[in-house]
């Protein structure tokens, strides 16, 4: 069930629900795959996850914390500070509705990105009447059972070329070859994309639209779980 389209009436009744916020990045995805990947990636899983529970699913918040594509093209983020407000404004609009549960779920996985909703998680779970709150990336749910061959996939790889083939068609243009950042260790780098050229994390060879279909099925599953162990 989407919130978008419930109205006023309708809503009432339904704040033992959890609610699913899916979130994403706009950032680049190598010169084959579009800018909205993660959060394209983060809605039909999202969507098909509601469908297949009770969950209400909040519109998605589109813009995330990017640091090592922030200089490539086509890469629009916000600040940590900026994520942990707006999620923790949106979570305490929903709490003071009445709504206890949550699942925020992301297509990036960005460590910043990740760290500002874990943070902003800790602070609404001590002040918020919230009874349950899970938080996890597209990344976190990667297990052997989903047969990955790359082994270091991460951006643009293996897994999100063949989601975006699989989704998206269309939106896939040609391929992009095997890259793997080469930051020097520790070190906090300006000119980033001097160590990162071609923006890819893995290998988006050895992508195809039906290991895509396979990433897809194996994911919801994974999220429907988490769904219902917010509800328990
Ligand atoms: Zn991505």
């Amino acid at each position: 069930m989407e919130l978008t389209a419930l109205n006023m009436t309708e809503i009432e009744g339904l704040k033992e629900r959890p609610v699913i916020i899916p979130l994403g990045s706009i950032e680049e995805h190598g010169p084959h795959l579009p800018l909205g990947t993660d959060i394209l990636t983060a809605i039909a899983l999202t969507k098909e996850v509601a469908k297949e529970t009770d969950a209400l699913l909040a519109p998605p918040i589109y813009y995330g914390v990017c640091r090592s594509t922030k200089e490539h093209p086509g890469t629009i983020g916000i600040s940590p500070r900026a994520l942990r407000l707006l999620i923790k404004d949106v979570v305490k609009s929903f709490v003071l509705q009445g709504f206890s549960r949550f699942l925020l779920f992301s297509g990036h996985a960005g460590s910043l990105h990740m760290a500002a909703l874990k943070e902003a998680g800790e602070e609404l779970i001590e002040t918020q009447k919230i009874k349950k709150m899970a938080i996890c990336s597209i990344l976190d749910l990667i297990d052997e059972e989903m047969g990955l061959v790359t082994q270091n996939d991460s951006h643009a790889g293996e897994l999100e070329t063949s989601l975006i083939a699989y989704l998206y068609p269309q939106m896939v243009k040609g391929s992009a070859k095997e890259e793997y950042p080469q930051f020097p260790p520790f070190m906090i780098v300006k000119n980033k994309r001097n160590f990162w050229p071609g923006g890819v994390w893995g290998n988006p060879q050895v992508a195809s639209k039906e290991k895509g279909g396979h990433f897809f099925r194996s994911l919801v599953r994974k999220l429907v779980k988490i769904v219902d162990s917010v509800k328990d």
